[in-house]
Parts: C-alpha cells; sequence; structure tokens
C-alpha cells in the first residue's frame, strides 16, 4: 500500500527518511544485534542516542547553557500540572494568557495548585474571526505568566511574545516546536508534547533555565520534579527510549535540512499556499484573522456544511486523510506540520479547488 498524505494534529506524519532509517536498523541496531527498543536506557550504546539527541536539540534550538533539557513524560497535559507544582511555589500566584483550548485546559489544571487567574485573551472581530488581545494587564507578584505559543485545535499561533515586562514566560509550544527558531532565553521554561512535530507519542521535552530546578511543591510525585530528572539526566525512571531515539533521527534530519530557519522558511510557503487559496476561494471559509494564523494548524469550514461527509470522503479516495475537524469545533483542519512535505499541500489545494468547482 502506499503512503497518503496525512493531516493528522497528533499523532502526526514523521519525515518518510526518518521512518526508513528507522526501519532500516529497527532489528539490528548499529550491529549490536538487537532493536534499539530492546536494550536498557543505561546501556552505553542508548546513552549515546540519548546524549547525541541532546545536543543536536540543542543546537537546533541554540539552547543557552542555564538551560536544563528534559526527555519526559505524561504528555502536554503532565506538563499542565507539573509546571504548577514546580514553578508555583513563591507568591503562589499565576496569570494564564487564554487563546484557546489548550490554554484554557492548562489554566483549569493550575488552579488545583494556588492563585491562578485567567486573562482571556481570544475573541472575535467583527468579520467573526477569532483574534488575539495583545494588552495584558499582569498582576503584581505573580511567580509567571502561562501562555500557548500555537493553539493546535482552532489554529492561532502568536508570532509575538506576549508583553509581560519583567514577569517569567512559560509556554506550550507543543504544536509548534521546532517549526521555526526560538529564542530560549526569553522563558524560564517552555515545553513540547512530541506527538506533534517530532516524535511517536510518550515523549514530552521540556527545557527549563536552571534556577527554576530544585522548587517543587512537596506534593509533587518525583517524576515530575524537573530537578531530580535534572539530576538524573532524564532517566530517574525508564525513559521512552524508542519516541527519544525516533527524535533523535527527526532532530538530525532537521540539521540536514538547514536547521529552524531553513524550516521556517518552507513552513512559511506550505501555510501561505493553503490560506492564499482558502483566501481566494468563496467555496471555504477560514478561521482565524489573518496575524494569528497558524502555520501548523489550518481550521477550514465548508460554507455548505452538508458537504463535509462528501468532502472528507472523497478526500481519502484521492489520499488525503484526517482532514475532519477537532470535534469541539467542527469543519476540517489541516495539520501541517515540518514533515508534511510542500507536494502534500499542493495536493491538497488541487484537490479542495476541484471538489469546489464541482459543487459549487
Ligand atoms: C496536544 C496538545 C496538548 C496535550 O498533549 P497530550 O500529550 O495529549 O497531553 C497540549 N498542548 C498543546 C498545544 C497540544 O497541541
Amino acid at each position: 500500500m502506499s503512503r497518503v498524505y496525512n493531516f493528522s494534529a497528533g499523532p502526526s506524519v514523521m519525515p518518510e527518511e526518518v521512518m526508513k532509517i528507522a526501519q532500516n536498523e529497527f532489528l539490528d541496531f548499529k550491529g549490536i544485534g538487537s532493536s534499539v527498543i530492546e536494550i536498557s536506557h543505561r546501556s552505553k550504546d542508548f546513552v549515546a542516542v540519548a546524549q547525541e539527541a541532546e545536543q543536536d536539540l540543542r543546537d537546533l534550538l541554540k539552547v543557552p547553557d542555564n538551560y536544563k533539557v528534559l526527555f519526559m513524560q505524561g504528555g502536554g497535559r503532565g506538563q499542565f500540572a507539573a509546571v504548577p507544582m514546580n514553578l508555583l511555589v513563591g507568591s503562589n500566584k499565576a496569570d494564564y494568557i487564554t487563546t484557546g483550548n489548550w490554554s484554557k485546559d492548562a489554566f483549569k489544571e493550575a488552579q488545583k495548585y494556588g492563585d491562578v487567574a485567567e486573562i482571556k485573551a481570544d475573541y472575535r472581530d467583527e468579520e467573526n474571526k477569532i483574534r488575539v488581545n495583545t494588552d495584558f494587564k499582569i498582576r503584581d507578584d505573580v511567580d509567571y505568566v502561562y501562555y500557548c505559543a500555537n493553539e493546535t485545535v482552532c489554529g492561532v499561533e502568536l508570532f509575538d511574545l506576549p508583553k509581560v515586562g519583567d514577569k517569567m514566560l512559560i509556554s506550550d509550544v507543543s504544536s509548534e516546536f521546532l517549526s521555526k527558531p526560538m529564542d530560549v532565553s526569553k522563558f524560564g521554561l517552555v515545553y513540547a508534547g512530541a506527538q506533534k512535530n517530532v516524535a511517536p507519542a510518550g515523549l514530552t521535552i521540556a527545557i527549563v533555565r536552571d534556577d527554576l530546578i530544585g522548587r517543587a511543591m512537596k506534593c509533587c510525585p518525583s517524576i515530575f520534579d524537573y530537578k531530580i530528572l535534572a539530576d538524573k539526566d532524564s532517566m530517574f525512571n525508564t525513559p521512552p527510549t524508542f519516541c527519544w531515539y525516533m527524535a533523535g533521527l527527526v532532530f538530525k534530519w532537521l540539521k540536514q535540512l538547514g536547521g529552524l530557519e531553513a524550516m521556517e522558511k518552507i513552513n512559511i510557503e506550505k501555510s501561505a499556499y493553503l490560506y492564499d487559496f482558502l483566501d481566494s476561494c468563496d467555496f471555504y471559509n477560514t478561521l482565524v484573522a489573518k496575524e494569528f494564523r497558524s502555520r501548523m494548524n489550518v481550521p477550514f469550514f465548508l460554507k455548505d456544511e452538508a458537504l463535509n461527509d462528501k468532502f472528507l470522503a472523497e478526500a481519502k479516495a484521492n489520499g488525503l486523510t484526517t482532514l475532519k475537524g477537532h470535534r469541539v469545533l467542527g469543519g476540517m483542519r489541516a495539520s501541517i506540520y515540518n514533515a508534511m512535505p510542500m507536494a502534500g499541500v499542493r495536493a491538497l489545494v488541487e484537490f479542495m479547488d476541484k471538489f469546489a468547482k464541482e459543487n459549487a
């Protein structure tokens, strides 16, 4: 069977080159006679994989030396709890800028741990498009300000950092991680669930500034305590070795491509191609105001929603899958992460154009 263009929001498409490398060395990893998933995480062969992956990630993101890179489990939602348990420990206050489903859920979870306030920043403009209010009022004595850089469900991406004065910023970058360069030094901590843009599900990467490590609440489970993870090189408990290995292959793939500047260029091109088509075609509606349109997740709607099932069935027949929108939003969503080639976006636009003409 041939591979389709898969627009899944997560777990999502992986680079074909990476999948082939993994396939080729799956049974016998570098001549050791075992698979990389069959060996101890403490063996020298796996430790080499782990260290190389971390170094490649540091190179890609130019992670400053005073930040630790942690390879964790528990997903994005695990960090919804880990962040407050580790960082809500001064005034016990934090402000959460909410711009969609994921930041709202993070806010709800954090409320369990302290005095957490919501700054609802998304709204609908006069054309009924989602916009984000960037004029925030932050409380004086908060431990941190939290936001989500790219809202995966509604496709809202913030291209500028929220203006929070001297307050510490924490960001959930799950669905835009490694899609473009990022200045890690502007954050106390960023984290990303790997299953969107990096690796199979099961790995969460957190990048934490040194001085924030070692302050966790007593109630914080050891596996979520950044200090324990940092002290043990993310091997306090058995890490998700397969995901870590796959992430390492993806980091190498990104380096070979020219790094995150090159990746960003491609992502700008891909997303512009799709949004330009959507703007030019009366048959479809978009959801988000131009300045906040995600380069990774592109929600769109057929003006005649009665055609949704037909659209999805014909798309699938044309090798274009997982375009159905998130259940809370309906409509369609095309996730076009790093691993989606331009050819996939072209094929999608070609199909959508044909479908519009045939059903107008
Ligand atoms: C998918 C996602 C999450 C949740 O990740 P899980 O690993 O399923 O817990 C959190 N935040 C963002 C932005 C996401 O896209």
